[in-house]
């Protein structure tokens, strides 16, 4: 049986550690640190995630700076406020919730964050400097926490068989590269791949990251593989993670629930990128 990684308890600590250094800061610097949270449109899930964000902020003693956009928002419109707090030295960090409304290009609207102040870590200056295994202060918020979960296990990764179930720009690609970072041996696997499971039954470490509820069945895993579940699908029944959590609980040697596993650490991890983003200036 599993032991059960406990994401809230591991935030809490990231959190108590961010406050700890926004206080250090606040009493260097005479102002707090700040994170701009930028919203448009009226997407249920993002209106969650952004007050959860922003209740974070305060909690943490950083100052948040909240803009909301009805869904007739432009995109020169949030271009616009984006050059504008990129000047703005009480902002740190910056943080555009997605998704945007339809028809604006998400990608050009990212990449006006200044890499800077790229509180998410998804500007292609701070995705590159990742890539090259560069020292950079923006790692994307999810993948950054996932390796905080792994390592809250003490199991060491490097020499291990890490296998990521997705390829998304946000989980799948960059924490591939992060376990690959730290000398795991990477297999990513997408829906064009072929005999998934037996591939799946090699991992040491397992990422899910479908956004399939229980795609990842007890018998895709390896008896004491260490399994993240990063996905979060709701339905009428509630919110399900991308494994069979029950099931697989039996044959993983870890494993995160879901809630309260990734979930947690990737609001932890964004504070904390926003803190380390502050002193780096
Ligand atoms: P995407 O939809 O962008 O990516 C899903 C990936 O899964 C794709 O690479 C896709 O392959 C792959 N996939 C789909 N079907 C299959 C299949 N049958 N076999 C193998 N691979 C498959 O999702 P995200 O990466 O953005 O998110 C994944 C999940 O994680 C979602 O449930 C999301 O809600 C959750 N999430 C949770 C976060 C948290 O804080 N806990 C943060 C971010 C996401 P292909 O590329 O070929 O299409």
């Amino acid at each position: 049986m599993a032991e059960i990684i406990d994401g809230k308890a591991v935030a809490a600590r990231v959190k108590e550690n961010v406050k700890k250094r926004a206080e250090e800061f606040e009493g260097k610097y005479s102002r707090k640190v700040g994170l701009a949270v930028i919203k448009a449109g009226n997407n249920p899930a993002s209106e969650i995630y952004v007050r959860n964000k922003i209740k974070a902020c305060e909690a943490c003693n950083i100052k948040s700076f909240s803009y909301d956009f009805d869904d007739a928002v432009t995109e020169a419109e949030l271009i616009k406020l984006i050059r504008k707090l990129n000047k703005d030295k009480n902002v740190d960090g910056i943080l555009v919730q997605l998704p945007l409304p339809k028809g604006i290009d998400e990608r050009a609207v990212l990449s006006e964050i200044s890499p800077t102040k790229d509180a998410d870590g998804f500007h292609a200056v701070n995705a590159g400097k990742l890539f090259l295994g560069e020292k950079t202060r923006f790692v994307a918020c999810t993948p950054r926490g996932i390796m905080e979960l792994i390592n809250s296990t003490g199991v060491k990764i490097a020499g291990l068989r890490a296998v990521v179930v997705g390829r998304s720009n946000i989980v799948g690609k960059p924490i591939a590269t992060l376990l690959l970072n730290a000398d795991a041996t990477v297999t990513v696997c997408h829906s064009k791949t072929v005999n998934l499971a037996d591939i799946t039954r090699e991992a040491d470490i397992l990422v899910a990251a479908v956004g399939k509820k229980k795609f990842i069945t007890a018998d895709m895993v390896k008896r004491g593989a260490v399994v993240i579940d990063v996905g979060m699908n709701r339905d009428e029944e509630g919110l399900f993670g991308d494994v069979d959590f029950e099931n697989v609980k039996e044959v993983a040697g870890y494993i995160t629930p879901v809630p309260g596993g990734v979930g947690p650490m990737t609001i932890a991890m964004l504070l904390m990128n926003t803190v380390d983003g502050a002193f780096d200036e």
